[in-house]
């Protein structure tokens, strides 16, 4: 028999997993990138001496990396390393109170204790541990598996999760969620912030997110020896050794369906026939230029909103700061005031939540002697019609006024090299949506079960998603579980 051949569309992070996968499952796969990199949103920059990663910094959930060398018969460690950085996050906040997390929970609870008082403290270790029941009750349903097959609900322990569903905060948004736990405004916000692990707003997720928590403070964060792209260089690797076809500079441009079955595609006006097809590309993107009309549009999905983006400023700082660690954030004064404007998309600028990420306080080769490689970040709309020149402008100044005041230091005259990355480059670099970051939001209740699912359904063969805009959703760890969702479907399918 002939051995059957797949192509994935795109090289992110979910499209490299599910290659990986399929090449070791014994299929011929040929993976089609239209940037000259792998990667996706994760990618990297080198400007004057200064490395920066240009998408995510925040890893959490490691083994989802070493699972794919593992499959491989590959010892992760001699292809990929990370170490735990003691310090989860700092946090600033503009009333001068101040916060250091780390992965250590009685840690966190005496520094909880020391700036809000031993009550917070009491609050806060109910909050982790109920951070940590939801996590453990709801990540084999509805991240390990997918929400649309019914075999993942034909399990006696899914009645656990039923029986659960008064506790895990469904019915909630996360800011009522963190409101019953917290009297103290930071906290709220600071627990609030989990929303925007997957571009949403805490004012409308519900309080599952809560869950979040257990991931950062519970699990632990993490970042690879390297960088964080070293996750997309060691993959891309890997399905390289593994014989996966990678062609850069080849963007897909047609999907052929021919009545309910997945033909194959048109690369550089060539068609090309495939026994089956995994879109890493963005579901918006796809429908609307990749798809052939005739195919059955998810109409309820594509109406999802698209989750946050982002405004990212690069800067090479000519000195140090102790005060800075690798994660810091400096909370906006009013958090639901910024959640109205960014989703308004009105003055949203104007007292942003600013995070800041210093890989080179661990990669000290990430910046020249003596200097740190900042990645300046704040969450913004998606784009639609703003003027993001005018907006870009307006916000660096108000970062660099507001840095410099918490540092005691003039900003401006530190920055010796400066790159900026806005949603329009977002968008036409990966084609999300609007340059979403994570896909769709979570900005409602059903969010989770309107995700695109990891397969076309409705009788259709052989199309499948995978991505942040499919399910489970956006972000490192849940692109790698929906790349493994996706190419398991197809081999069950393929294998009959
Ligand atoms: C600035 C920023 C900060 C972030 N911070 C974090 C963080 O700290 N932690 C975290 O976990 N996540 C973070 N994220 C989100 C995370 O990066 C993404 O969820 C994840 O990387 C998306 O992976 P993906 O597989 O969906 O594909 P993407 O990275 O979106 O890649 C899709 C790929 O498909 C390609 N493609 C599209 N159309 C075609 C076509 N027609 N033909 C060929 N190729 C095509 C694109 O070029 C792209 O390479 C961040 C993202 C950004 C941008």
């Amino acid at each position: 028999m002939s051995q059957k051949t797949i192509a994935v569309v795109g090289a992110g992070i979910a499209g490299l997993a599910a290659s990986i996968r399929l090449a070791r499952a014994g299929y011929n796969v040929s993976l089609f990138e239209k940037n000259a990199y792998t990667g996706g949103k994760m990618t990297v920059y080198e400007q004057d001496g200064y490395r920066f990663d240009a998408g995510p910094s925040l890893f959490t959930l490691p083994h989802l990396v070493d699972d794919l060398f593992k499959l491989c018969g590959m010892n992760p460690r001699d292809h990929f390393n990370y170490i735990q950085h003691e310090t989860a996050c700092k946090y600033w906040w503009q009333n001068g109170k101040k916060l250091v997390l780390t992965a250590q929970e009685e840690e966190n609870l005496r520094a909880i204790a020391e700036e809000f008082g031993g009550e917070a403290a009491a609050s806060a270790r109910k909050y982790f541990e109920d951070a940590k029941e939801k996590y453990e009750l709801t990540e084999p349903y509805f991240l390990q598996q997918s929400l649309h097959r019914a075999k993942t609900f034909l399990n006696r322990r899914v009645l656990k999760v039923i029986r659960a569903i008064p506790r895990l905060g469904l019915f909630n948004t996360l800011n009522e969620e963190n409101e019953k736990y917290f009297n103290s405004p930071e906290l709220v916000q600071l627990f609030n912030r989990y929303a925007t692990y997957n571009g949403s707003s805490p004012y409308l997720t519900p309080g599952i997110m809560q869950m979040i928590n257990h991931l950062e403070h519970g699990l632990g964060t993490y970042l690879p020896k390297g960088g964080m792209h070293e996750i997309a260089a060691s993959l891309t690797r890997l399905a390289e050794k593994l014989g996966v076809n990678i062609q850069l500079n080849s963007p897909v441009e047609k999907v052929h369906v021919q009545g309910k079955k997945c033909e194959g595609l048109q690369v550089k006006g060539e068609t090309l026939n495939f026994d089956a097809v995994v879109l890493n590309a963005d579901v918006h993107y796809a429908y609307e230029h990749l798809i052939n009309i005739g195919v059955k549009r998810p109409k309820k999905t594509l109406a999802q909103e698209p989750s946050t983006s982002a405004l990212i400023f690069y800067w090479g700082i000519d000195r140090s700061f102790e005060q800075l660690d690798l994660h810091n954030i400096f909370f906006s004064k009013d958090y639901r005031k910024e959640f109205d404007q960014i989703r308004s998309s009105e003055d949203f600028w104007l007292d942003p939540t600013i995070y800041v990420n210093i890989s080179s306080k661990v990669e000290q080769e990430d910046a020249p002697e003596g200097c740190e490689n900042w990645f300046v970040m704040i969450n913004v709309p998606p784009n639609s019609t703003q003027d993001w020149k005018a907006i870009t402008l307006k916000a660096r100044k108000t970062i660099v006024a507001r840095m410099s005041r918490v540092l005691g230091v003039d900003i401006e005259s530190h920055i010796a090299t400066e790159r900026v990355l806005d949603p329009v480059m977002i968008e036409t670099y990966t084609s999300s949506a609007g340059g979403a970051l994570y896909g769709t939001s979570s900005n409602d209740r059903m969010a989770a079960f309107l995700r695109h699912p990891n397969k076309k359904l409705g009788g259709y063969k052989g199309l499948y998603f995978c991505g942040g805009s499919a399910h489970p959703g956006g972000g490192v760890p849940l692109c790698l579980l929906s790349g493994k969702l996706a190419a398991n479907w197809c081999i069950e399918d393929l294998n009959g």
